[in-house]
């Protein structure tokens, strides 16, 4: 066997073990995130440099000026509603947020 034919065996095989664990890692992901999801606490240092709260109507304004009174993470493009008013945010994975919650970051869903 030529060393050619040996490297593109090798980089096949590389290829289907990729194949195979890429889709069970997001299942793994998946199922850790259903279970083990925590409220996001604000002094978690994140969430604390993005000013994160838990309910819009107390934002300081002084510190974000661009804040307005209809954002929340119930509207943010990031937010996806679980359930009992909170939802998960793809900033903080592992955690969820509160619906009339609301951070720096916050982004009009689309459309
Ligand atoms: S990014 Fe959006 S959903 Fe996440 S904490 Fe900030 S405002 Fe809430």
């Amino acid at each position: 066997m030529s060393q050619s034919n040996s490297s593109r065996r090798r980089f096949l095989q590389i290829l289907g073990v990729a194949a195979v664990s890429v889709p069970l890692a997001g299942v793994a992901v998946r199922s850790a995130s259903a279970q083990d999801l925590t409220p996001l606490d604000s002094s978690n240092p994140t969430a604390a440099a993005l000013g994160y709260v838990e309910d819009t109507a107390t934002v300081d304004p002084s510190k974000y000026p661009q804040h307005k009174a209809e954002q929340d993470c119930a509207n943010c493009q990031f937010y996806a509603a679980t359930s009992d008013g909170r939802g998960t945010c793809q900033l903080f994975p592992g955690h969820t947020v509160a619906g009339k919650g609301w951070c720096a970051s916050w982004a009009a869903k689309a459309g």
